[in-house]
């Protein structure tokens, strides 16, 4: 599958580097969590892998085993410590040009906290 080469000079690159601050909510060894900075929701927080995969297409072709078991379940993890569980949340992960991927490094947003809209097409 063809994606794009990783621009390490993107925001989140350069967050993981600790150029540009965040407000962090989780990390280990493999992956990265923090609020989003313009939220959408009560509960807006994007999850990162540590290593640089541009989309959740390549992660899911290149990521190791343990890279995507630890991303799969620290994601679970951090919507369960954001109390968003019980009522229910949304997981997004815009993909590339169609999916208005703003960002090329890999993250799944998690929104929580009301009851959200439909989501358009
Ligand atoms: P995308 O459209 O790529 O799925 O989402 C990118 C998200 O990153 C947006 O929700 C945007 O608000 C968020 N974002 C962009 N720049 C920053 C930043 O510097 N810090 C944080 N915490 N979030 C950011």
């Amino acid at each position: 599958m063809a994606v794009s080469a990783y621009d390490p000079q993107n925001i989140f690159a350069k967050i993981l580097r600790g150029e540009i601050p965040c407000n962090k909510v989780f990390e280990d060894d493999h992956v990265l969590a923090f609020h989003d900075i313009a939220p959408q929701a009560p509960t807006h927080i994007l999850v990162i892998p540590k290593g640089t995969y541009t989309s959740y297409d390549d992660f899911a072709t290149n990521a190791s085993d343990a890279e995507i078991i630890a991303y799969t379940r620290a994601i679970g993890k951090i919507a369960a410590t954001a109390g968003v569980v019980e009522d229910g949340y949304r997981l997004i992960a815009n993909t590339r040009d169609h999916g208005r991927q703003d960002v090329p490094h890999l993250h799944v947003h998690i929104i929580g906290g009301k009851k959200l809209g439909l989501m358009l097409p």
